[in-house]
């Protein structure tokens, strides 16, 4: 079933929320849009903060556009779907991007009122089709990437084992906790400036991958009462009694660490205390801990979201929009996730929304002045359609045989 069929103009905006640097589109991924019949629509600097100038859009075909040209676009891609967003669409545009559809936020409601096809890369399903378009984990990557580097330049330690004239320096110890795309990224980021990593995740699941990478599995004897913390590849909530048992059961192992790096989410919840007060009290003075989760409430009790504490000597750090800071490559890899997405709803020039494409109708938020999808509905406590009624059962010795 197709719900549009219209020509595809592709404009892709400056981001405006402050400390965006990021773009929506590289150079580098316009090239199937362009084969597939649309035109990109490109606003004057969009690309600067990340390093692509305004020539090396045009350069693969783009037109260089003014802010009000590319949002009378039929798709207007963003990094940010926020106020701004909500301002600039008109109804039945096509809008993708990151737009937080599980956290409740006014926008979404906002922009399907306005009548916006509306995208969230947030939802693209984790299968092994749609990993070519998953955001969550191409930024997930290089935010676990930067985390330590932000720990290194705030540890006053090196990380590798240094043997020199004046003696040996012993390596740091890092300790990540969570070991999904970002704590992996982590690992392997600090085993490669020479840290001895160890890892913790309450799925055991990861173990294997864990050690791949070179650290330690920690293995903690946490009562789940189900094996891996959670059913498939995503952590379950843990309850408050398991939290003070993990809590307690990890304490020695931070008090170790001189750098702990913090990656642990739970999908659509604020994210657990991992690290107590009292946890931090054992630490040594000059350790590190960066809290990924920072923007979800922290892992860590004494995290300040944009901040760096000093809690006697230990630093808390708790960036925010860690993938910005990295702008060049987070869009390159964001652009291609988006370009992809996109390349599913062009053929032969015409944009054909196709809600019966699984990974289309899981990103799809909003249409027709309606949010639509089941689990953002739920999040905004609208009606949900009741399930179509199971099949009929035959009657034993009714069935029909068939050859
Ligand atoms: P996430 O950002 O939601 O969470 C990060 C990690 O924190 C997870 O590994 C989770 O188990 C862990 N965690 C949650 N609560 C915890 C607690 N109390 N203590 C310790 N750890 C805790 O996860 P993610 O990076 O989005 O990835 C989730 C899973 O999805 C991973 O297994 C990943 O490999 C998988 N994945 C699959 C695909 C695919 O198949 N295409 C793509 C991306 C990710």
């Amino acid at each position: 079933m197709s719900i549009d069929a219209s020509g595809p103009t592709i404009g892709v905006v400056r981001e405006q929320r402050e400390h965006e640097h990021r773009v929506a589109m590289s150079p580098a991924a316009l090239a199937p849009l362009l084969k597939a019949g649309a035109r990109v629509l490109i606003e004057t600097g969009a690309g600067e903060d990340a390093g692509f100038g305004d020539a090396a859009y045009a350069d693969k075909g783009a037109e260089i556009v003014s802010r009000a040209d590319a949002l009378a676009s039929r798709v207007v891609l963003r990094v940010q779907v926020d106020e701004d967003a909500v301002a600039g669409t008109h109804p039945g545009q096509i809008v993708i991007g990151l737009a937080t559809p599980l956290a409740g936020v006014a926008t979404v409601p906002a922009l399907a009122e306005k009548g916006a096809i509306l995208f969230a890369m947030e939802l693209v399903p984790r299968t092994t089709r749609a990993q070519a378009m998953d955001a969550l984990s191409s930024q997930a990557n290089i935010a676990g990437y930067k985390a330590v580097l932000l720990a290194a330049s705030q540890l006053p330690k090196v990380f590798p084992l240094l043997t020199t004239a004046a003696g040996t320096i012993p390596p740091a110890r890092v300790l990540v906790v969570g070991a999904g795309v970002a704590g992996l990224s982590a690992i392997a980021t600090a085993r490669r400036l020479g840290a001895l990593v160890e890892a913790y995740d309450v799925r055991p699941a990861v173990k294997e991958e864990v050690e791949s990478l070179g650290a330690r599995f920690v293995e903690l004897p946490l009562d789940t009462g189900q094996e891996g913390g959670g059913s498939g590849a995503y952590a379950r909530q843990l309850t408050e009694e398991q939290l003070r048992q993990q809590q307690e059961l990890l304490a020695k192992t931070v008090a170790g660490s001189d750098v702990v790096i913090t990656t642990a989410q739970v999908q659509g919840a604020k994210a657990p205390v991992i690290v107590t007060s009292a946890m931090l009290d054992q630490m040594t003075p000059g350790s590190v801990i960066v809290d990924l989760a920072a923007e979800q409430g922290g892992n860590c009790e004494a995290t300040v979201a944009g901040e760096i504490v000093d809690r006697k000597g230990v630093k808390i750090v708790g960036p925010v929009n860690v993938p910005s800071t990295v702008a060049a490559h987070s869009s390159l890899v964001y652009a291609k996730n988006v370009a992809n997405l996109l390349a599913l709803m062009i053929h032969d020039g015409v944009i054909d929304v196709d809600v019966d494409d699984d990974v289309i109708r899981e990103t799809l938020v909003a249409r027709d002045g309606e949010i639509v999808h089941t689990r953002v509905r739920e999040v905004y406590g609208l009606p949900v359609a009741a399930p179509p009624p199971p099949p009929p059962v035959a009657e034993p010795g009714t069935e029909e045989v068939t050859e």
